[in-house]
């Protein structure tokens, strides 16, 4: 039993393109906001939630403002998760978990969307966000607002799932954590850098191994031809040199593998 995944976009939010990678210029670039969803015989997993109204909602007054002026998003009624699968007649309540790949509001705006989903995140991760308010959890790019409030009784862990090693393939990724039920079609790892708690998902599809890599490059040319993201985006990191460390990992794991790496944001520079 393989695993069947969708792509999706829940909106984007617009940037100069030289913030994902440094020289590619001063044009403004559209940045998709994507989720995936993963099946694995009736099991339904979601992964991210990409934007939602609610984004729009937290960010409209007090510092979250600084925000939505620091990234433009754009998303029509009917590109959330929720309205696209109430579209194609996915009941949302067949979704048994939505995985925080991180806690970035382009992430998880659409949690409040899915009132019946449990939900996975990094342990590590959240302790590091769940108390954090006002300017300090806008530096981490955390509006406390998009968490509902049962959010803490509907969440698992990551680190609580039992680790096992990874098929020589995915090298030098050597073990992840086997998301329960999954029939080890789907192992967690943690991509660290980018955020705290910041995590990525080997996903095991008719077409070989698939990487969902989150935000760990923005470009395949960060971590293909290691080509930084520019300074300013640094400030945004949760660690620059793990951040690169994980890059180097995906470089060699690019190089050797035909592992299909994807990236939430890659797209439009
Ligand atoms: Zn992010």
């Amino acid at each position: 039993m393989m695993a069947k995944l969708t792509t999706f976009e829940a909106g984007y939010c617009t940037h100069l393109a030289c913030m994902a990678q440094k020289g590619a210029g001063w044009n403004i670039c559209k940045f998709p906001a994507r989720t995936w969803l993963i099946e694995v015989g009736s099991k339904r997993w979601l992964w991210d939630t990409g934007y939602a109204d609610y984004f729009y909602q937290s960010t409209q007054t007090g510092i979250f403002k600084f925000y939505r002026k620091l990234t433009p998003v754009y998303l029509q009624q009917q590109e959330s998760m929720k309205m696209q699968f109430l579209a194609l007649g996915i009941d949302l309540a067949s979704i048994d978990a939505i995985i925080l790949s991180h806690f970035h509001g382009d992430h998880i705006a659409g949690l409040r969307d899915f009132p019946k989903s449990k939900f996975i995140c990094s342990g590590e991760g959240w302790q590091k966000m769940r108390l954090l308010r006002g300017f300090s959890a806008l530096r981490h790019g955390f509006v406390p607002n998009l968490i509902p409030p049962d959010f803490e009784q509907r969440l698992t862990f990551v680190e609580s799932f039992a680790q096992s090693a990874l098929p020589q393939q995915l090298w030098p990724f050597t073990d992840g954590y086997e998301l329960p039920q999954s029939h080890q079609q789907v192992f967690i790892v943690p991509l660290p850098g980018h955020a705290s708690g910041h995590i990525g998902a080997f996903v095991q599809t008719d077409q070989g191994w698939t990487l969902l890599a989150s935000d760990a490059a923005w470009t395949p040319a960060n971590y293909q031809q290691l080509k930084s993201p520019s300074r300013l985006a640094h400030l945004v990191m949760e660690n620059p040199r793990a951040y690169y460390q994980t890059l180097r990992n995906l470089q060699l794991l690019s190089r050797q593998s035909q592992v299909n790496i994807c990236l939430s944001h890659e797209g439009y520079i």
